[in-house]
């Protein structure tokens, strides 16, 4: 077991120095939105399938680069890469059950996810049934029936002849990760009682979770890869993990100072003014939060882009993300 602490609805330690107390329902909302392949699992669905009965690993190599040149897009080279598997569903699973090994903590992660009443989202640029599957077999189909799948679907004929993406966006991604995350946190809120506003947590790995990444308020990103690295060139304000129990162990910290300093109420200690601001623009159900935004030269870089210089978007997201949190150094 991990020592965890129990985040406190009602911080009793610290009840002295709170005249307000918040009550259970008052606590804030964290919805938890995390990227499948490289993340929960330690290698890359797609890549597994490709290699041991598709394109190989070669081929694939070329098409990755096709996609990083611009060459082509990632949705042209994924229907390429889809395409080129000739094996039925389940001896495809075979060789994925064999390789694929999840995030050490994951599964006692989850645990605590249901039993703190956290959401549990994958937003993934795979495919959905092969993400649920392995979900399935790895978790068990109760906890696995517990997490919501955001991806792609997929039409894969019976004798494995014909692997199809049903791409969920007509964008050159087929899934935009973004759009899905503001979409869901548009949602969360309509279902939070007296206005209280959800924190949006992203945990990925790679560069094309930035997009999501950027639309969350709390971001983790797994330490030495990619998505890290860019994280640091760009000066984005993240926190690094080796394992889920980092998240679960940070997330308990964040719950705790948010039920401090705000017991739940208005924005959450830690927010994202950008994530807030693609809300206002795109969706009317947006006023609670608009009311306790105070204006920004953010929405005015959001409203007009062509105004701002490219160099001013990083330093300014330094500045203005979760002001009151600085990720340490992992200590
Ligand atoms: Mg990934």
């Amino acid at each position: 077991m991990p020592a965890a602490i129990t985040p406190p609805a009602v911080p009793m330690a610290k009840s002295m120095a709170l005249p307000h107390i918040s009550s259970p329902d008052q606590k804030r909302k964290i919805i938890c939105f995390s990227d499948f392949d490289g993340t929960i699992f330690m290698q890359d669905t797609g890549h597994i399938l490709f290699d041991a009965h598709g394109c190989g690993s070669k081929r694939r190599e070329i098409l990755d680069e096709q996609i990083k040149t611009g060459e082509r897009s990632f949705r042209d080279v994924s229907e390429e890469m889809w395409g080129s598997l000739k094996v039925p569903f389940d001896d495809g699973f075979e060789v994925m059950e064999q390789t694929l090994e999840i995030d050490r903590d994951f599964q006692s992660f989850h645990n605590w996810c249901l039993a703190n009443d956290v959401p549990f989202n994958v937003i993934s640029a795979g495919l959905k049934p092969i993400l649920r599957k392995v979900l399935d077999t790895f978790l068990g189909e109760e906890a696995s029936a517990r997490i919501e799948i955001v991806a792609n679907d997929a039409e894969i004929k019976d004798d494995g002849s014909e692997w199809k993406p049903i791409w969920r966006h007509d964008t050159e991604l087929g899934h935009d990760k973004a759009l899905s995350i503001a979409e869901a946190r548009s949602e969360a809120e309509l279902t939070c009682e007296n206005g209280t506003v959800p924190l949006i947590v992203f945990i990925g790995d790679g560069v094309s979770d930035l997009p999501a990444a950027r639309e969350a308020d709390v971001l983790f990103a797994r330490r030495g890869l990619r998505l890290e690295e860019y994280c640091i060139e760009n000066q984005i304000k993240y926190y690094p993990f080796d394992s889920f129990a980092d998240i679960q162990k940070r997330l308990e910290q964040i719950q705790k100072e948010d039920a401090e300093k705000t017991a739940g109420k208005g924005l959450p200690a830690i927010f994202n003014p950008r994530a807030n601001l693609w809300r206002r623009v795109s969706s009317q159900q947006a006023v609670p939060r608009f009311a306790i935004m105070s204006p920004s030269k953010e929405e005015k870089m959001f409203l007009w882009p062509e105004a701002f210089s490219e160099l001013k978007t990083p330093q300014f997201e330094v500045n203005e993300i979760s002001a009151s949190i600085v990720p340490p150094a992992q200590a």
